[in-house]
Formats: C-alpha cells, structure tokens, sequence
C-alpha cells in the first residue's frame, strides 16, 4: 500500500542534511560543551554556534536564546517562568482561547498560586482581533499576554506585530508561540518572547527553543549546572541543538520557494476535495494561512472515520492537535471560533510539506472523496 503523509503539522520527517550536521555529535565529537578539555570545547563551539543561529532566525539579536526539549516546554517555562518572576505585582495571565495546550494547562497550573486567567476568543475565522486582546488587558495587572503566531489546528495566522503593540502600550509581557510558523514565515521583533520546535520543520524531535527580550525575567527552570545561564540546568543535547540550527537555517532559506510549492498541492487538493464533495469547506481564514495547512469541515460526517478511513488507505491527516486526538471530543479550538459541536467533530485537518506532490493531492483528495461518499452510503455519520 501506498503511504501519502499529510500531517506535518503534528511532525516532520528528519531532513538527511540535517542529519548529517548532527552526527558528529553523536559519535566522534561525543564532549560534554562544559568540559574544559579539547573534545568538551569543540561541543561548546557547536552550541553557541547554534544559539546564535537560532537566536537570529527568531527574535534576533536583541534577546537572549535558551534550548529545551521541545516546544511544549518553552512554552510551559515561559509562563509559568515570566508569571513568577512578577510574583506579588501582576497577576493576571491573558491567553487567547485556541492557544496550545501547553500554556492553556501552564495556566491552570498558576491558579493556586494566585493567578488569573482571561480567556480571548478569537472572531469565526479563527483570528485572534487585537483590540479584544486590548480589552482583556484593560484594568488588569497582567503580567503573560499569549496569542500563538499560527494556529496548529487551522494554519491562520494571527496578527502579532499589532498585539504585540497592544501589549507594549499596556505594559505586558507578551509571549508568541511559533511553534507551527518557525520556518514557514519570518518570526523577527514580534513578542517579547518566542517559542519553537525542530521537529515541526523537518529537525529532530526533542529539542525546542526560547527566546526572551534581553532584560525580560524569568525564573529558573531545572536547577542544577550553569547552562543556559544557569536558567535551566543539564547537560546539552549537542546534536539535537545542531539539528534545530540547521534545520531553521534551511527552512528560512528555501521558505519562498518552498511555500509556493507546497501551497501549490495543498490548494489543488483543496480544490479536488471540496468539488468532489457537496457542503464540504475549509474552516477558518484562507487569506492569512500557512501555505501547508487546510483543516476541512464535512458536516453530516464525523472527522474520526473520515481520518481512519483514510488511514487504511495509507494516508496519514488528523483530527486536531496532534496531543488531543487521542480523546474523541470536538477540536476546542474549532469550538472556540464558534462551531456547532458536530461540525467542530467533523473537520479533518490536512497539513502538506515539502515532499508532497501533485499527485499525490489527487491521490488523497480521491480517497477522501471515496471514504465521505463510503461512510455516507452506510449511513454511519
Ligand atoms: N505549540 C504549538 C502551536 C504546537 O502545534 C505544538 C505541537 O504540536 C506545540 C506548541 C508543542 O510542541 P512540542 O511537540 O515540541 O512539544
């Protein structure tokens, strides 16, 4: 059977270039990057030749760039972290309503300490406005703004530079996870802080990253040694921060042509599929998306036997964010822009990448023809 992956926004396969840049570390080039010895200073060359990569391909070089392990403990870190730091003088935590679960339960997490949370909702394109996030900050002593960059469920792209400006006029930390758009647009002075993950653009899996505005504070994660300046303790993944770098590098190089191209397949299956299917439609703003992402609506269908159909026929997408399809209950980030709970549960997200072609959008898009028309005619919707 055929595989055809269309799911790159829960992961990506691992770039071979990038593979090669990190296998040094992992066999001849072995040092620990704190020890003094020649092996030891060759790794610590190799991570603060990554750091300042990845710091400029982020939020530049007026911050500061800490690696973790992945992108669900930047985010963690960078809430929990900035909301502690402002311990007794600001305590309310604004997020918008379809943020990762990694800062929405960070939030929670903050609750017996104090801290309130206000959620934003964003509008029925799933734009987050920011005058709503002006109004959530109105009055309050906020001390964590986060509305994400992109959203992993539909791709649309929230409008940073202005939130970011709301925030500033209100003196709040605001925080922007770029997990999904690290590599598929330009970051830059967006946030005061900023979140990715390798393995969303074709990196490993295992290595993440924070960059905080130089001055920003933020409490100590892992205690223990003195790396990442004594924030967050641990000996360093050498080769995983390599990968990240590498793997940032070249999807900021090769971004332009890569997203015409893969914006190219993704509209052709789009096209094919919502022809092919009566009432089926993109949910969320087409206009500002990321060019791999189309998260469909087949009202009348539920987006699970659609996605299992489709995986005995070797085609991989999902049903939301890759950490909640495990649980059968309808995407709350659908649910948020204001779907009727049965059309939230029958959206399939479809994310396309660099190695998806033409042809296999028709592939996919045929089978998903055939599976909706397959479960329609057995009447098990
Ligand atoms: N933020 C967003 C928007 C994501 O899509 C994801 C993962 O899907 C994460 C954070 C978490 O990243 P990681 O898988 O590296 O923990």
């Amino acid at each position: 059977m055929r595989n055809i992956y269309l799911d790159h926004a829960a992961t990506t396969p691992l770039d071979g270039k990038v593979l090669q840049a990190m296998m040094p570390y992992l066999t001849t080039a072995y040092g620990n990057a704190d020890s003094r010895y020649a092996l030891g200073r060759q790794a610590a060359a190799a991570v603060q030749s990554a750091r300042d990569c990845v710091r400029d391909l982020t939020g530049g070089s007026g911050g500061e760039l800490y690696f973790t392990s992945c992108g669900s403990e930047a985010n963690s870190w960078a809430l929990k972290g900035v909301c502690a730091a402002q311990y007794g003088k600001r305590n309310v935590i604004v997020l918008s309503a379809i943020e990762h679960p990694s800062l929405i339960r960070a939030a929670e997490d903050m609750a017996p300490f104090g801290y309130e949370t206000v959620l934003v909702y964003p509008d029925g394109l799933g734009i987050v406005q920011p005058h709503s996030v002006e109004k959530a900050l109105s009055g309050r002593a906020v001390a964590f703004v986060g509305v994400m960059r992109a959203n992993n469920e539909t791709g649309v792209v929230q409008p940073a530079e202005e939130i970011y400006k709301v925030c500033k006029a209100a003196g709040a930390f605001y925080f922007c996870d770029c997990v999904q758009a690290a590599g598929a647009m330009p970051l830059g002075q967006i946030a005061d802080g900023i979140s990715v993950s390798a393995h969303k653009f074709y990196g490993p899996k295992g290595v993440g990253a924070l960059w905080l505005k130089k001055g920003a504070h933020i409490c100590r994660l892992v205690s223990g040694g003195q790396q990442e300046s004594g924030l967050r303790g641990g000996t360093t993944f050498v080769a995983g921060v390599v990968g990240l770098a590498e793997a940032l590098s070249a999807a900021c190089r090769d971004m332009h042509d890569n997203n015409c191209r893969i914006a190219a397949v993704r509209d052709e299956f789009v096209a094919r599929v919502l022809g092919g299917v009566k009432g089926a439609f993109v949910a969320g703003d087409r206009a500002h998306r990321l060019a791999g992402n189309a998260n469909i609506a087949f009202p009348g269908c539920r987006g699970e036997q659609i996605m299992i159909g489709l995986d005995m026929r070797g085609i991989a997408v999902s049903t939301g964010s890759a950490c909640s399809s495990g649980a059968s209950k309808p995407s709350s980030v659908l649910l948020a822009m204001g779907y009727e709970e049965d059309v939230a549960a029958s959206c399939v997200r479809f994310t396309f990448g660099r190695e998806n072609t033409s042809e296999e959008a028709a592939v996919a898009a045929d089978a998903v023809i055939a599976v909706v028309k397959e479960l329609k005619e057995r009447g098990s919707l």
